[in-house]
Parts: C-alpha cells; sequence; structure tokens
C-alpha cells in the first residue's frame, strides 16, 4: 500500500454479538497506532462502545431523513450519538432488503451530509466474474454513487472491494485477483478526482488471521473489511497487526 493512505480494518459484526463481546472487545482490543480500527456493530450496541479506543460505525442508515418511518435510524441521529462510520451498500442489504445502486447513491449522500464516512461496499456475484465482466459490474455500482454525491465523496469515502462469492464462504479472492479490481477501482475514480490517490479501499470476502497479511501487502489495498473473523478479539487483532 501507498505510504500516503493509513490502513483501516473494519470489523463488521453484521447480526452478531452481544453485551459480552462488545465488553471484550472494550477490553482485549489492541489498536496499532499504524491503523484506524472500526467495528461495527448492529446498531443497539453502538452506544456501549462510549469510551473505546477504536473507531465505532453503523451497518446502515435510513434513505429517509427523518420522521414516520418505523425502525429506521437516521444518518443525523448516528452523528449525534458520536458515531462517525457507516457501511452502506453491503451486498447482503443489497440482497435482502433489495437495495439498488440508486437507493445506496441517496444513503451515501445522507451520510456526507451528516458528516458521517460512508464504507461504500461493491463486489460481484460469481456468475459475473465467470462472464468476465467484473470491472463493468463494480464501475456501474459506483457509478451511481459518484452521479450523486460530487466531490465530497473523494475527500472522505472509503470503499470496500468485498465479490460476493467470497462472503462467508471461506473461499477469499486471491491477493492478484482483489489487487486487480482495486487498481481498476482506483484508476476509475482518479479519472474524476486526484483525491482517489489517498482513498482507502479495503478488501472484503473471508479474510482471516492467517490470509490477512498478503492481502494487505497489495499496492492498492488499504485494508479489510472483516466479518466472520470480526467475531473473535484474538483473530482481529492479529488481523489489525497484519495491516
Ligand atoms: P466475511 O464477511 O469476512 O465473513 O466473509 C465480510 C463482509 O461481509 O463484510
Amino acid at each position: 500500500m501507498s505510504t500516503e493512505r493509513k490502513y483501516m480494518v473494519a470489523g463488521n459484526w453484521k447480526m452478531n454479538g452481544n453485551r459480552a463481546l462488545v465488553d471484550d472487545f472494550k477490553k482485549n482490543l489492541a489498536v496499532p497506532s499504524a491503523v484506524d480500527v472500526l467495528i461495527c456493530p448492529p446498531a443497539p450496541y453502538l452506544s456501549l462502545f462510549d469510551g473505546a479506543e477504536f473507531l465505532v460505525g453503523a451497518q446502515t442508515i435510513s434513505e429517509f431523513e427523518k420522521g414516520a418511518h418505523t425502525g429506521d435510524v437516521s444518518a443525523s441521529m448516528l452523528a449525534d450519538l458520536g458515531v462517525n462510520h457507516v457501511i452502506l451498500g453491503h451486498s447482503e442489504r443489497r440482497q435482502d432488503h433489495g437495495e439498488s445502486n440508486e437507493q445506496v447513491a441517496a444513503k451515501v449522500k445522507l451520510a456526507l451530509d451528516s458528516g458521517l464516512t460512508p464504507i461504500l461496499c461493491v463486489g460481484e456475484p460469481l456468475s459475473v466474474r465467470e462472464a468476465g465482466e467484473v470491472n463493468a459490474y463494480v464501475q456501474q455500482q459506483i457509478d451511481a454513487v459518484l452521479d450523486v454525491c460530487g466531490d465530497r465523496f473523494f475527500d472522505k469515502a472509503v470503499i470496500a472491494y468485498e465479490p460476493i462469492w467470497a462472503i462467508g464462504t471461506g473461499k477469499t479472492a486471491s491477493p492478484e485477483q482483489a489487487q486487480d479490481v482495486h487498481a481498476f477501482i482506483r484508476a476509475h475514480l482518479l479519472k474524476s478526482s486526484s483525491a482517489a490517490q489517498q482513498m482507502r479501499i479495503l478488501y472484503g470476502g473471508s479474510v482471516n488471521a492467517q490470509n490477512a497479511k498478503e492481502l494487505f501487502a497489495q499496492a492498492d489495498i488499504d485494508g479489510g473489511l472483516i466479518g466472520g473473523a470480526s467475531l473473535k478479539v484474538d483473530d482481529f487483532n492479529i488481523i489489525c497487526q497484519a495491516a
């Protein structure tokens, strides 16, 4: 990775965890000074992280600003709580909740409007990889966001490349496969803004304590978005050290 970009290792707990896990992480997660370490727990646990020595983020926000939207949590509420990051466009939300590229883009814009740092997830299903269409697929996901967010996106956002076939499957992309897509994403972003040189592009999909180091050593991989292996503090510590 370029020395100008600070590594980020983000844990995506998805719908897992409890008070005891929060306490375990607050007590035992060691933050290397060269790495931004972020934990994204389910929303009800966010405020239990007060006083943590690492960053805390949410896993989504409402596409609405406020009002009569039962069950939703707004970007501005998270900002009000002192939460400063949010994962957006995760493939599980695209799949479970039918989030389209346009809805994801609207959420990224709302996050930026509230001062949150969005972590925009992109990545292809296996059929797209097998058809050789990865770059075009990912570009479409990114362009939908660029269309509505403008320059603020480059100043603030983080991108996570997460091939769907690698998420939770134990089948990680090879460092070369991941680097190829990361390099494509950066080159594509650079067409719109030189600030893309500073943007962090994380890899996600079956990152673990064994494979993190080799992935993070790639030129355009600036850290990871970690699912399963972010639920055990010992494993997560090793991954943070690998960055
Ligand atoms: P995984 O999940 O590390 O369990 O594959 C990554 C993610 O979905 O963010």
